[in-house]
């Protein structure tokens, strides 16, 4: 009970904040927009790093034609984009 060990911290979701964030992005067309208007609110408080950052500045609407080139542009796996797009907080929330 005297403290939280610093694995708590670690111990998060396997999947990544940035495969969830995109995962609903290709979903959800009105968040989209906000991504590629105001990337920088919308990574806000995530657990997303300076170098996934910066690819979320540069992202354009053509990477999200399909899953492929948003994973390539995003700098993430096709397979971990997909457990983004499936993850329930994926679908469930709005960025
Ligand atoms: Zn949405």
């Amino acid at each position: 009970m005297t403290s939280y060990s610093t694995s708590t911290a670690a111990n998060y979701d396997r999947t990544g904040d940035l495969a969830i964030l995109l995962g609903h992005a290709m979903q959800c067309e009105e968040c989209r927009d906000r991504l590629l208007a105001a990337p920088e609110r919308v990574t806000l408080g995530r657990k997303i790093s300076a170098e996934q950052r910066e690819r979320l500045l540069h992202l354009s609407n053509e990477d999200f034609e399909n899953s492929q080139s948003l994973a390539a542009a995003a700098g993430l796996s096709l397979q971990e984009l997909r457990e983004g797009v499936d993850h329930p907080r994926a679908r469930l929330r709005h960025l």
